[in-house]
């Protein structure tokens, strides 16, 4: 009966989360086209010199830069301390983002590789609990789901503390850049600059919110399918 409990407060949830998360999906699509923003930031230059550039604001010149053209996903990987970045030069978002990978670059290192650690550990024990459960060796399975719970938490916690981070200092961190650089090369005037700012600002509105309503429901979903196959088995066996 408990574990009935638990399901229908985690659906429950879910749905809620759901209802929260579809709202702003339809908001992201449309801002996603902006040919007018895109026409001021095609006047910017490559993504590895701007990406070096605002290394150099940050004054990290010590990262790898690697591009990758075979897709558009652009990340920094802690533990080689390397930037990726893909194929995003038609994307109007490309400078904000860019800012993003260079910030992680930057953030408390023992935390990054803390973050790369704990995820990895926290996606095996998930596995191996739902193997072990399902062979009949974890037999306390409220204790499962209450340990699932709590390293959702902590998942939920670091990753959300580093992205939330690197998303609000991107936005300035590319208003930043792209001052410097129409004070060199006049190829933007200020006002321009200042819509392509608003527009990364209205993204950052409705992206921050939305990326940690994913983060809860990732970290929902794996207590309630965890608990539902408890029920499942509760019935088999
Ligand atoms: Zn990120």
């Amino acid at each position: 009966m408990d574990n009935i409990i638990i399901l229908i407060v985690g659906i429950i949830s879910i749905l809620l989360i759901y209802f929260a998360l579809n709202i702003n999906i339809k908001r992201i699509k449309q801002v996603k086209e902006n040919e007018r923003i895109k026409k001021f930031v095609d006047k910017f230059p490559e993504d590895e010199e701007i990406c070096k550039s605002i290394l150099q604001i940050l004054k990290n010149e010590k990262v790898k830069i690697e591009i990758n053209q075979n897709n558009k996903d652009c990340v920094y990987i802690a533990i080689s301390d390397k930037i990726i970045l893909g194929n995003i030069k038609d994307v109007y978002t490309r400078i904000q983002t860019i800012a993003h990978e260079c910030i992680h670059s930057v953030q408390d290192r023992k935390l990054l590789l803390f973050n790369f650690f704990y995820t990895n550990i926290y996606n095996f024990y998930f596995i191996i609990s739902v193997i072990l459960t399902i062979f009949g060796i974890f037999k306390n399975t409220t204790l499962q789901i209450v340990i699932l719970l709590f390293l959702g938490i902590i998942f939920y916690v670091v990753r959300s503390y580093l992205e939330t981070d690197a998303m609000i200092r991107a936005e300035y961190l590319a208003e930043e850049y792209m001052i410097k650089y129409i004070e060199e090369n006049k190829i933007c005037t200020n006002d321009e600059v200042q819509q392509i700012s608003n527009e990364y600002e209205n993204i950052n509105k409705i992206g921050i919110p939305t990326y940690n309503l994913l983060l809860v429901l990732k970290t929902s979903l794996r207590v309630v399918l965890y608990t539902f196959l408890v029920i499942v088995l509760g019935f088999i066996i």
